[in-house]
């Protein structure tokens, strides 16, 4: 079975990893709240730039992060997430985008194949994906909150890493990290019908609604498995955090519980040179 591991380091850093990404030649993880050296709202392990925090704390706990890694900050390549449904290709020239120097583009989902470079994605309750295809070597992670889940955005990084790197999707692995799970996304109408209108009937399962027609409970990550699957990924090969961000606020910033002053997780994926 897919599984997610918590790492502790001595310095309080603590951060997750998914089983079907845990191979030679590759370094991902999942960030927590633990371990960083901002204080505050912001305590303690704050990526988000831009978000009222010192700049020196965040690039601190960058290397932090990165550190536990094995990755190189410099090197670090951010998403610009907008709800929609872009996939950018990284290549070399971006090192440092988002990061160290603006970014020229907006996208919620990066793909690339060049070793070095660690995709980085942001999340407070939404979906944070990562993808790997060991054969071709290529990866990409992806930014999934309702609206990208229900335009099917690991739907599309799947097809990026297919088109460009001629990935195969039998061979892909992927994990769905730490995000607002079914007991805490409660919606009104407007989120079941997106889903609806992008799945039809297969996304019933994953919409339940509250006692005298209430509002709705809607399971986002289990949302991003089914595109996954539709896509033609193995279900031994995609891992799923049980982790509900709103539940666990002393482990993960939520933005349902906190509102717009509060950090972010960030999730990384990077290829070294083949093992
Ligand atoms: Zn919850």
């Amino acid at each position: 079975m897919p599984a997610f591991t918590t790492h502790a380091l001595e310095n309080g850093l603590l951060y997750l990893t998914a089983s079907p990404l845990c191979v030679g030649g590759l370094a991902h993880g999942f960030s927590t709240r633990l371990g960083g050296v901002s204080r505050g709202v912001f305590a303690a392990l704050n990526l988000g730039l831009h978000r009222g925090d010192g700049e020196e704390n965040v690039l601190e706990n960058y290397r932090r992060f990165c550190a536990a890694l094995g990755v190189e900050p410099e090197r670090c390549v951010l998403a610009k997430q907008v709800h929609r449904d872009d996939v950018k290709v990284v290549t070399a020239q971006d090192a440092g985008a988002g990061l160290l120097r603006p970014q020229d583009y907006e996208a919620d989902a990066l793909v690339t194949n060049v070793p070095g470079l660690t995709l980085t994605i942001f999340s407070a309750d939404c979906i944070p994906t990562l993808y790997f295809d060991p054969v071709t070597r290529c990866i990409g992670a992806a930014h999934a909150g309702w609206r990208g889940t229900a335009l099917g955005i690991a739907a599309k990084t799947i097809a990026a890493m297919e088109r460009l790197y001629g990935a195969k999707t039998e061979n892909i692995r992927a994990a769905i990290g730490p995000g607002i799970s079914r007991c805490c996304f409660e919606t009104d109408a407007d989120v079941p019908a997106a889903m609806r209108g992008a799945l039809g009937a297969e996304a019933a399962p994953y919409l339940q609604r509250g006692a005298q027609g209430g509002k709705w409970h809607v399971d986002l990550k289990a949302i991003n498995r089914h595109w996954m699957l539709r896509a033609g990924l193995a279900p031994e090969h995609i891992a799923v955090s049980g982790a509900c961000t709103a539940c666990c606020t002393d482990l993960y910033w939520s933005h349902r519980r906190m509102g717009d002053v509060r950090g972010s997780q960030a999730a990384m994926i990077c290829l070294g040179e083949a093992p």
